[in-house]
């Protein structure tokens, strides 16, 4: 599928996403100590066949007498049995959503947002810069890659969390790397048993040897993390053009209206999650982007 097409996709999209629907919670996976997967299904079997998304949406999860709090989708676009969300514990709805347990409901409106552009970067070389709670909304990104593998050149993934217990998805590196992404983990703090890389995600990009003309920078996690793996990028001669950013910020109605995630002339909801560098340079030295 074409970006065109897959961004008329999106919009078509977001015109059936605006209601809520109810789906039950049929898994849920503790990831760390203050994040877990739920996995959901739609109560409408017809809702869960047709429902499909692109890697690096979100949806806005509702619970009655809570509100609503955006979530990006974790798991695989091709999965059709199950739509995930990693969720870190940080308010109140995510803390209701902490209370959830299979065979609860939870309401969900989406997908809403721009995709990570992979079919643009066919024939790049990509380098994944993500940390803490930045991973779940590029790991819909990594599976499509690795059922794509072919179709791009070097792929690199740098994750880091704060110690070695945070770190998300980890039974899952072994199998990226056999589908051929050097996947390379840092944490902020090491234990005694932490036979890895320390240091922050920025410090450890500032290592790796990249060709800036092939290359394309995802990233997502921490603000202050992507500010300096966006300033390094750049001063590896990686082109704004080739940088590709999600944002997370305060949400309320998710669909381009309330001005809540706004940055400069972009409204996160509508014009993101995912934003090239390029378009949000401008902002980016303006407190809070
Ligand atoms: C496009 C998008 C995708 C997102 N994807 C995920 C995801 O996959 N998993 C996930 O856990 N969260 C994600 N978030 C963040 C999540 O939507 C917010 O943390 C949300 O505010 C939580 O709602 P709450 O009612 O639990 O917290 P609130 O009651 O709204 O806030 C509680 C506290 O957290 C702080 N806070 C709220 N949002 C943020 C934020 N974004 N960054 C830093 N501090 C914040 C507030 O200042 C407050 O102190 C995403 C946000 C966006 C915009």
């Amino acid at each position: 599928m074409t970006l065109e097409a897959a961004l008329a996709q999106t919009e078509a999209g977001t015109e059936r996403s605006r209601e809520t629907r109810w789906a039950e919670v049929v898994s849920v996976q503790q990831e760390v100590t203050d994040v877990a997967t739920l996995g959901l299904r739609f109560i409408d079997p017809s809702m869960q066949r047709a429902y499909s998304f692109r890697p690096g949406q979100f949806n806005m999860l509702y619970l009655p007498g809570l509100g609503e709090a955006a979530i990006s989708i974790s798991s695989d676009c091709n999965d059709r049995s199950l739509v995930s969300h990693t969720v870190r514990f940080v308010g109140n709805v995510t803390r209701g959503l902490s209370r959830l347990r299979p065979g609860d409901q939870v309401g969900v409106r989406g997908p809403f947002g721009r995709s990570w552009p992979l079919e643009q970067l066919e024939g790049k070389d990509l380098f994944i810069a993500c940390g803490g709670i930045g991973l779940p909304p590029l790991r819909p990104a990594i599976s499509h890659i690795v059922r794509h593998r072919e179709k791009y050149g070097k792929v690199t993934l740098l994750y880091g969390a704060r110690t070695p217990a945070e770190l998300m998805f980890t039974q899952e590196y072994e199998q990226w790397r056999e589908a051929g992404i050097e996947v390379e983990v840092t944490v902020d703090r090491a234990d005694a048993d932490w036979p890895g890389r320390v240091g922050v995600v920025p410090m450890w990009f500032y290592q790796f040897r990249i060709d800036a003309q092939k290359t394309a920078v995802l990233t997502c996690g921490p603000e202050i993390m992507i500010r300096f793996v966006i300033f390094e990028a750049l001063a590896r001669r990686v082109a704004p053009e080739s940088i590709f950013v999600s944002l997370e910020r305060n949400m309320k109605c998710g669909q381009g209206s309330c001005g809540h995630c706004q940055i400069g002339p972009y409204f996160i909801c509508r014009d993101g999650p995912v934003f090239q560098f390029s378009a949000l340079e401008p902002f980016f030295n303006v407190e809070e982007f």
